[in-house]
């Protein structure tokens, strides 16, 4: 077979243009560095938007995938496999949770967290306890109905009209959320750090409310972890960091290490609702991706990786801290774990793009969230070496932008 050279070019012919991709094609990874088709080294901050949780070409994953590959691939779900039962065993062992239902993204998990939410409320109480409250600038996928939950106007424009009977409050709002919860709410769905919509972590007392709002109207406390979980904040969940329990938490990005799976976790007290039938995924529980996430469940929840992630974002603070105290660029610098945001000075607000261009050209690869935050979400394992030479690299990329201005094209 001859494969012709395609290049980054290419993307604008034949792609659609949802995704506006860098300006270079990385063709191969190690650990926290990919290589491009020029063989340009970068190190890597973004962790693939919080997926890599391992890195690139973890052994423990590669291995795990090559053995399956020679087994047993796909079923569908009119049978079962191992894979799926050792990984939903380990999930439900490791938290909360007694079920699990396995799908394939982040969306697909809060989709099925949404529909067993308002199930649960119809089955137990009626069909006018619908009423799911959600927080402004939340992010929890792009389906329709996820993209009706999140908090973020500009994914649902153009696409109304969207499902209804959901409400946006402010995050961190305790007086708003009591004014607005009734017996009509059947679900409270937050995130226990806002990723997308800023890397904004709950207080703690915030979600503890939250909570005790939920039992008293008799609603049910859906987390979103599929940016927060699988280790990325030095637990295995967030829930465990707020000393909050969910019934319902989602779960993705990390927990394949980059091969797509995803799952919501449950209680015995709400899995029921989920009967036979009443809902499904092809790919859902598939071998290849739970052999996978097998792998890296056993890696990423023990001891030695979960203390590493909070010694390892010391590093990055005390770097990012460096960088600030010489130039002056961020207003804050917050999130939790490896889920690092650092907030432009407000001269800087609308140009985090603009960073993020620039640290590709020095030769690291990190995120933004939202207009005003530089994000990163590198591997768990991310040795020292790369760090320091990474934020060096950050470092020279944010003095050549502050150089040339903010409003420099
Ligand atoms: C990324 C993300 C999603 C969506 O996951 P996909 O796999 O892209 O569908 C949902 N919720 C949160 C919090 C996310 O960070």
């Amino acid at each position: 077979m001859t494969q012709e050279k395609v290049t980054r070019a290419l993307f604008d012919d034949v792609m659609v243009p949802n995704y506006n991709p860098q300006q270079f094609v990385p063709v191969r990874g190690q650990g926290s560095r990919v290589w491009d088709q020029d063989d340009r080294e970068y190190i890597d901050f973004a962790g693939g938007i919080a997926v890599n949780a391992l890195g690139h070409t973890h052994p423990a994953l590669v291995a795990a995938l090559k053995e399956q590959a020679d087994k047993l691939w796909h079923l569908s779900n009119t049978c079962t496999n191992e894979p799926a039962l050792r990984l939903a065993k380990k999930l439900t062992d490791a938290t909360f949770a007694d079920k699990v239902f396995f799908c394939s993204s982040g969306g697909e998990a809060n989709e099925a967290a949404f529909k067993l939410a308002r199930k649960y409320a119809y089955d137990n109480t009626g069909p006018e306890k619908h009423e799911i409250i959600s927080f402004t600038q939340s992010f929890h996928g792009r389906t329709l109905f996820t993209v009706s939950v999140g908090g973020q106007k500009k994914y649902r424009e153009g696409f109304e009209p969207v499902p209804g009977g959901i409400t946006h409050l402010p995050y961190n709002d305790i007086d708003a959320l009591k004014a607005a919860i009734s017996d009509r709410t059947c679900a409270i769905v937050m995130e226990p750090i806002q990723g997308e919509g800023g890397i904004i972590p709950a207080d703690i007392e915030f979600a503890k409310e939250v909570r005790r709002l939920c039992d008293e109207h008799d609603a049910l406390l859906v987390f979103d972890e599929v940016q927060t979980g699988v280790g990325r904040t030095g637990h295995l969940y967030a829930y465990e960091t707020l000393g909050v329990t969910p019934d319902i938490l989602t779960t993705a990005k990390a927990l394949g290490g980059g091969f797509p799976v995803g799952a919501m976790l449950t209680t015995d007290k709400c899995a029921p609702s989920l009967g036979f039938g009443t809902h499904g995924s092809t790919y859902g529980g598939n071998p290849l991706a739970c052999a996978v996430a097998e792998a890296a469940l056993d890696v990423i929840n023990t001891p030695e990786v979960l203390a590493g992630v909070n010694d390892k974002r010391a590093i990055f603070v005390e770097e990012l801290e460096k960088i600030n105290a010489k130039h002056n660029i961020f207003r804050d610098i917050r999130g939790g774990g490896l889920l690092i945001g650092a907030e432009l000075i407000e001269e800087w607000h609308g140009k985090a793009a603009k960073f993020l261009a620039a640290a590709r050209e020095a030769g690291v690869m990190i995120l933004v969230a939202g207009p005003n935050v530089l994000r990163m979400t590198p591997s768990l394992i991310i040795p020292e070496t790369d760090i320091r030479e990474g934020m060096a690299k950050l470092e020279q990329a944010i003095a050549r932008v502050i150089e040339a201005g903010p409003d420099a094209e």
